[in-house]
């Protein structure tokens, strides 16, 4: 196993090198100006040396809410060498139950759906069981607003702590639809092209609570529809249903707010769904791959 991280951790040592190429690229096609890059070129560096990044605020160890995916069965979690950034890898499998799961029960996590004739008309094709998927993401262990932000991809937009992953509000090229959301199971969640994924508040994980949900793909984390800070909901969201608060997870002082997700507190299509993540990303992400 220590070998396997070691491994594991110089495999991903080279994957940050070649995101942040891929960003400094795509940065410069947007509005940011010579002299954002260099600003930037300083905290995240690597550029130059080619075999190590180096950062401002390296860590020695995995912050606690990074622990949560530790103790995650399904989740594996490598801080680099450097301190600098945290790959987290997945196959895409939940941990919790779900109709999706062969019906025959061999994963022991089969759940009846709650209307059968619905689910069998509405479900997607293909089981849990059926689809093999290796998610890869690396992100900085302190990420970084971004001057602007950025419209989600399809397909794995982050990761959730059961190991499946958080995809956007949309199915295909269109909204996420009622008759989409028939065929989900409970958490919100169902089979696509390629995974299981979650496109609603994944109640297994967090139901109308402020329990850590997962990490997105800019390394930001998103937790449920109530906020640790202020104990109920909050109310000063901006529009990817993000703020800077303290978490469980930080310190309580001023200074150990942290940005971070909500899982959308706004009922969509007027039913008891709430989209996990219908906004933008306000960090820079990194591909999960
Ligand atoms: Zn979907
Ligand atoms: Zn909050």
């Amino acid at each position: 196993m220590f070998t396997h991280k070691n491994f594991l951790a110089a495999l991903f040592g080279v994957a940050v090198l070649s995101v942040l190429s891929a960003c400094g690229g795509s940065s410069s096609d947007s509005n940011n100006s010579a002299t954002a890059t260099d600003s930037n070129s300083d905290n995240d560096t690597g550029t130059g040396t080619g075999t190590t990044a180096a950062c401002d605020t390296p860590a020695t160890e995995l912050s606690s809410a990074f622990l949560e995916f530790v103790a995650a069965p399904n989740v594996t979690v490598v801080l680099s060498e450097d301190g600098c950034s945290v790959s987290l890898e997945s196959a895409g499998k939940p941990d919790h139950t779900s109709s999706y799961w062969d019906a025959g029960n061999a994963s022991g996590l089969y759940v009846e759906p709650e209307d059968a004739s619905l689910f069998a008309a509405q479900r997607s094709p293909g089981d849990i069981e059926d689809y093999t998927n290796d998610f890869n993401l690396t992100v900085s262990v302190s990420p970084q607003l971004a001057s602007s932000s950025s419209a989600t991809p399809l397909g794995a937009i982050g990761i959730a702590l059961s190991g499946a992953p958080i995809f956007n509000d949309s199915e295909g090229n269109g909204d996420v639809s009622l008759g989409v959301i028939q065929g989900f199971d409970r958490n919100g969640a169902h089979t696509g092209p390629q995974t299981y994924h979650y496109h609603l508040e994944p109640k297994a994980i967090s139901h109308d609570d402020d329990a850590l949900v997962g990490i997105m793909a800019d390394g930001f984390f998103i937790f449920g529809r109530r906020c640790y800070a202020v104990g109920d909901y909050p109310t000063d969201l901006d529009e990817s249903n993000g703020h800077s608060t303290v978490t469980l997870y930080t310190g309580s002082g001023a200074e150990d707010a942290e940005y971070h997700y909500h899982v959308s507190t706004e009922q969509y299509l007027n039913g008891d769904y709430y989209l996990i993540f219908p906004g933008n990303f306000q960090g820079t992400p990194s591909d999960i791959n």
